[in-house]
C-alpha cells in the first residue's frame, strides 16, 4: 500500500506539519511530571466538548471502550439491566457490537438505508421489540445519521440513544455536530480517524451530568475520590501525552475537514462513470471519513484502482453477524448489509490528497452500469 501512486493513507505524512509542536508538547508533559489524569486531558476534555456542543466530555482510553463505559454507566444508574436489547445497523464495525456485548447487553443488528449506509428511523421502528432499551445509531464514514427522526422514535417509546461517532468529528446534522444529538456518545481517536492521536485514544462526551460522573468514575477503577470506590470499574483512560497531541491536532481540525470537502467534492464532480455508484448526502456536512463508492464488479474495480496505483480499502468486507464472533447472529436476515458488503469500495481521501489521479483511474475503468 505504501508504495502507490496514490496511498490510501499516509498518516506520517499527514502528521509531519505537527511534528514541531508536538515535539514541543512531549517537552511539556515530561517537564510537568504528571503523565495521567493531568492538565492535558482536563483541557481537551473541555475544548472537545465544547466542540461537539455538549456540556461534557472525559477522556477514556479508546472508542470501544467510550461505547462500553456509557452503556456500563447506564446500568450502574439503574437504567438499564442485563439482556435489554440494543438496536445497531448490522453494517457497522464489529467494535460497536462488542460494546454492547461487553456490557451484557444483546445486539440487535438491523439493515441500514442502502442510500445512507445509515441506520433509519424505520429499521428502528421495525425491530422494537418490548426488551428494547436504546438505539445505537453509528455515523458510518462520516455521515450522520438523521438524528431529529431517531431522536423523535426514542423520545416516543423511552429509549436512550447512544451516538457511535467514532468516524464522525466535526459532522453536522441541522447545524449541531455528531456528538450532541443522542444522550450520549463515544468517540474514537485510532491514529486513522478524522481527528488521530499518535495511539490509542477515545471520549465519551454527554450532556447528563450524572452519566458524566459514572463514566468517568468506571474508567478510573471505579473510584469517585482517592481510594473511595462505590462501583467495580475499569482502568481506561485517555494519558497526558495522546491528549496534548489531539489538543494541537483539535486546533486544525476545521481545516482538515474542509480539505476531505474539497476532495470528496472534486470526486462528486469529476467521477463520470455509469458504474459507479457515488455517495450521497449534503456534502459540508459529512466528515468524510470514508469516500465509499458502490460497483456491481467490485473485485474487478478494486484490481483496476490497484494496478492504477490507487490505494483503495473495502469497509466492511464481512458484517459482524457473519463472525465467528458473533455465530449466534449468523442466521439473521439482512440482505441490505449482505449487498453493501459484495459492493463498497473505499477510494483514497485526506486534504491534498492527488484526488485528480483517483478520478482519472476510475473513469478509465469498464464494467457494468450500476444498478441495486
Ligand atoms: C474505530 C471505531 C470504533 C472503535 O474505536 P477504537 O478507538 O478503535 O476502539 C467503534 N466504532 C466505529 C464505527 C469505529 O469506526
Amino acid at each position: 500500500m505504501a508504495d502507490a501512486r496514490v496511498p490510501f493513507l499516509d498518516l506520517r505524512a499527514l502528521n509531519e506539519p505537527f511534528r514541531p509542536a508536538i515535539r514541543e508538547a512531549l517537552d511539556r508533559v515530561m517537564d510537568s511530571g504528571y503523565y495521567l489524569l493531568g492538565e492535558e486531558v482536563a483541557a481537551f476534555e473541555g475544548r472537545f466538548a465544547r466542540y461537539c456542543g455538549c456540556a461534557a466530555a472525559i477522556g477514556v482510553a479508546n472508542g470501544l471502550d467510550a461505547l462500553t463505559l456509557v452503556l456500563r454507566g447506564w446500568k450502574e444508574l439503574g437504567q438499564l439491566s442485563d439482556g435489554d436489547e440494543v438496536i445497531v445497523p448490522a453494517n457497522t464495525y464489529i467494535a460497536t457490537l462488542l460494546a454492547i456485548s461487553a456490557s451484557g447487553l444483546v445486539p440487535v443488528p438491523v439493515d441500514p438505508d442502502a442510500d445512507s449506509f445509515n441506520l433509519d428511523a424505520d429499521g428502528v421502528r421495525r425491530a422494537l421489540t418490548a426488551r428494547t432499551r436504546v438505539v445505537l445509531p453509528v455515523h458510518l464514514y462520516g455521515r450522520m445519521v438523521d438524528m431529529p427522526a431517531i431522536m423523535s422514535l426514542a423520545q416516543e417509546h423511552g429509549l436512550l440513544v447512544l451516538e457511535d461517532a467514532a468516524q464522525a468529528h466535526g459532522a453536522t446534522c441541522e447545524g449541531q455536530r455528531a456528538g450532541s444529538w443522542g444522550h450520549a456518545a463515544g468517540f474514537s481517536f485510532y491514529p486513522g480517524k478524522v481527528l488521530g492521536a499518535l495511539g490509542d485514544a477515545g471520549a465519551v462526551t454527554t450532556s447528563d451530568p450524572e452519566l458524566a460522573g459514572v463514566v468517568r468514575c468506571l474508567a478510573n477503577y471505579g473510584s469517585s475520590e482517592k481510594y473511595i470506590f462505590p462501583v467495580k470499574g475499569s482502568n481506561s483512560r485517555m494519558d497526558e501525552l495522546q491528549a496534548a497531541i489531539l489538543n494541537i491536532k483539535l486546533n486544525e481540525l476545521e481545516q482538515h475537514l474542509t480539505g476531505r470537502r474539497a476532495a470528496a467534492l472534486a470526486y462528486q464532480q469529476g467521477i463520470a462513470n455509469s458504474a459507479l455508484k457515488l455517495p450521497t448526502g449534503v456534502l459540508d456536512e459529512h466528515a468524510w471519513h470514508l469516500y465509499v463508492v458502490r460497483c456491481r464488479e467490485r473485485e474487478r474495480l478494486r484490481e483496476h484502482l490497484t494496478r492504477e496505483g490507487i490505494g483503495c480499502l473495502i469497509h466492511y468486507p464481512l458484517p459482524p453477524h457473519r463472525q465467528g464472533a458473533y455465530a449466534d447472529l449468523s442466521t439473521r436476515v439482512l440482505p441490505i448489509t449482505e449487498r453493501l458488503s459484495e459492493s463498497v469500495l473505499s477510494l483514497p481521501i485526506y486534504p491534498g490528497v492527488d484526488s485528480q489521479s483517483v478520478i482519472d483511474a476510475c473513469n478509465r475503468f469498464s464494467g457494468a452500469a450500476w444498478s441495486e
